[in-house]
């Protein structure tokens, strides 16, 4: 983009998205720069996870365009755009190992076994998931399981990590070390992150910037000081200041 200071890694321009007479996205905007951690930060049903689907491509959007990487994906498969998901309810195939969860998308897309076999040992030695490389997720507990499923977008070195309230089904001692995981991944690979949540604590601890949403509008959009210290009006000020 022309005068733009830093390349846009994900660019959200002017997305309208409705279900129906329903419209839970209107006309939003959103540039993201390369190696940003951005949370989307918002109570339940304020758009959060419609945002990242759109992005990923699982929705088709009602109009307005998402760009990645300089390129209008707008209408490319989500398996094109060079971005990996991670949910909170994991979404592992419980028929097979880690390491075969590991490995289907990579096989899927053709790589040779050896190349498969070295991208799987690098995410388990980065995530240290490798004693558990020949289990199944039903004998792993919740915060293993969603190790392996960030190993999943890891193994196929995607630009851009989307997370959608990926500790919401932990408990809070997991939650706060899975956490602290998830900003040494961002730190290690500096990729482009966007990460969903109605957590404050996660956001704030977590992001480069927050945009804070509701009602499918982003309230404001800052670093978490800035958010924190000098909210932009009553909705942001209420939400970052209670409990959640
Ligand atoms: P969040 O992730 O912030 O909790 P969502 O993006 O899931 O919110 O939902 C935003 C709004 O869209 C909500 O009002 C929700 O009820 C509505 N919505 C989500 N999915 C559908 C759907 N498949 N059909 C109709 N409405 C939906
Ligand atoms: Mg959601």
């Amino acid at each position: 983009m022309p005068g733009a200071a830093r390349a846009s890694s994900v660019s959200v321009r002017d997305l309208r998205l409705a279900y129906g007479a329903l419209t839970v996205l209107d006309r939003l905007s959103l540039d993201i720069a390369e190696g940003e951690f951005i949370v989307l930060l918002g109570p339940s049903g304020c758009g959060k996870s419609t945002l990242l689907n759109c992005v990923a491509g699982l929705l088709e959007i009602t109009d307005g365009q998402i760009w990645i990487k300089g390129r209008n994906v707008t209408w490319e498969e989500p398996k094109d755009r060079g971005i990996g998901m991670v949910f909170q309810s994991y979404a592992l195939y419980p028929q097979m190992t880690v390491r075969g969860n590991l490995a289907f998308g990579l096989r899927n897309a053709g790589l040779p076994k050896a190349e498969i076999e070295t991208r799987i040992a690098r995410a388990a030695e980065i995530l240290q998931i490798e004693p558990l490389l020949e289990r199944k997720p039903a004998a792993l507990s919740g915060g293993q399981r969603q190790r392996v499923a960030i190993g999943r977008a890891l193994v196929r070195d995607v630009d851009v990590f989307l997370f959608d309230e990926p500790l919401s089904n932990l408990d809070a001692k997991l939650r706060s070390e899975l956490r602290v995981e998830i900003k040494r991944l961002h730190q290690q690979l500096r990729n482009t992150m966007i990460y969903v949540t109605h957590d404050q604590i996660e956001a704030l601890t977590l992001a480069d910037r927050i945009a804070v949403m509701r009602g499918g509008i982003i309230q404001q959009l800052a670093d978490p000081k800035t958010i924190y210290n000098r909210p932009a009006n009553l909705f942001v000020a209420g939400f970052i200041g209670s409990p959640a």
